[in-house]
């Protein structure tokens, strides 16, 4: 999906599409051990059915395998309340360029003995070997979801948003996005959703899962109330029922469909300091000009100091970059597998 995977010299290409079977899944713990081949979307109806959710959900879900995910340490739209695929993922089994068979298939949460070699593995997009089984370990299933849909005036308004947010759903809140008003015009010009609130500069959803839904409706309409009386948002709708929580949650997981539709897209998914990341879409605006039909900026809003969103620009066909900007903006070896390292008053971090 952002060309991770795409051969431009003498890589090896493998497909793990046949290696899509679950080996175990235990009902009491909900750890799953399954084939690296098993799209995402797929285990993720197998758990449900059981009462477990998988820890991560990508919009790439349909397509996606499990192995992918793990080596491309994908983060997600369950990363706020499930971490990374670091704490999550308990063994992997993987296989080394020379054909040894590296067994880290362990099942057990609480594991000391000796080094964790699996994590070298997670994240390390196919360079150290092949990825063939993976042990995660899945959450139960919440039994109430709420989503709510929010404009906001600035994006300091939507860091302050998530400050309350933090403060006033603690345990229930399980997903932070955001979207900035290019997006939602592209999504509406591209596959007519149409925005359930008046326009904005901003938007934001905000999603609770937890075990009582009437509790947590309750503790969702207080922080909106809040956030309404202290002008930290301008308007917003919430959604209890499946049909509409999919449908509000559409208008983020659809936003790379309607990039697509528009042009050629650049896609740099970047972790900086919350407070800088917008500057950093500002910037490029200016930088690029008319090269760019937009430069958008819209993701999670994860922890506490760094954020993981998506800085796209869209251009009308694809250029070198100029001269001037190398040095600026560059994608390399410096920064590790597939890392895009930015120049933001030396304070930017690796992506993912
Ligand atoms: C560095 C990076 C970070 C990403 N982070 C996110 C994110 O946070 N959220 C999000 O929604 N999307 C993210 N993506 C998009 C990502 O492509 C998909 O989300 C998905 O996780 C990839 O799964 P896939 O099966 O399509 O893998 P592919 O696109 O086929 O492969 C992706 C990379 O992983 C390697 N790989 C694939 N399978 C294996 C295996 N079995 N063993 C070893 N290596 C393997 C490939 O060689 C390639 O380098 C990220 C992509 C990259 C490249």
């Amino acid at each position: 999906m952002v060309g991770g995977s795409v051969p431009v010299f003498d890589e090896i290409i493998l497909s793990t599409a046949l290696m899509n079977q679950v080996i175990s899944f235990d009902e009491v713990s909900g750890i799953l051990v399954c084939q690296a081949g098993c799209v995402l979307e797929k285990l993720s109806q197998f758990v449900q059915e059981r009462n477990f959710i998988m820890p991560l959900d990508l919009g790439a879900k349909g397509s996606c395998h499990i192995g992918g995910n793990v080596a491309t340490n994908a983060g997600g739209l369950r990363f706020l309340r499930y971490g990374s695929l670091r704490g999550t993922v308990l063994g992997l089994e993987v296989v080394l360029a020379d054909g040894t068979i590296l067994n880290c298939l362990t099942s057990l949460r609480k594991d000391n003995t000796g080094y964790d070699l699996k994590q070298l593995f997670i994240g390390s997009e196919g360079t150290l070997g092949i990825i063939t089984a993976v042990s995660i370990l899945c959450p139960p299933q919440p039994k109430a979801v709420n989503v709510a849909f929010l404009g906001c005036p600035g994006f300091a308004e939507v860091l302050q948003t998530f400050t309350t947010c933090k403060g006033m759903l603690g345990e229930i809140l399980s997903a932070f996005e955001f979207m900035d008003a290019e997006c939602m015009q592209l999504v509406g010009q591209h596959l007519h959703l149409a925005s359930p609130v008046q326009d904005s500069p901003f938007y934001i959803l905000v999603e609770t899962s937890g075990s009582n839904a009437g509790h947590d409706a309750e503790k969702l309409g207080s922080f909106l109330e809040q956030a309404l009386s202290s002008g930290l948002v301008t308007d917003g709708t919430m959604a209890t029922d499946h049909r509409k929580v999919q449908a509000l949650w559409a208008l983020r997981e659809r936003i790379t469909e309607a990039l697509s539709h528009d042009g050629y897209v650049y896609k740099y998914d970047i972790s900086l300091p919350v407070e800088r990341f917008y500057d950093l879409v500002i910037d490029l605006r200016a930088r690029l000009g008319l090269q760019a039909k937009h430069v958008v900026g819209y993701g999670h809003l994860a922890g506490y100091h760094v954020s993981n969103p998506h800085t796209r620009p869209v251009s009308r066909g694809w250029q070198p970059a100029p001269e001037r900007d190398r040095g600026g903006l560059q994608r390399g070896a410096a920064g590790g597998p597939g890392a895009l390292r930015v120049c933001l008053d030396g304070r930017a971090a690796g992506q993912r």
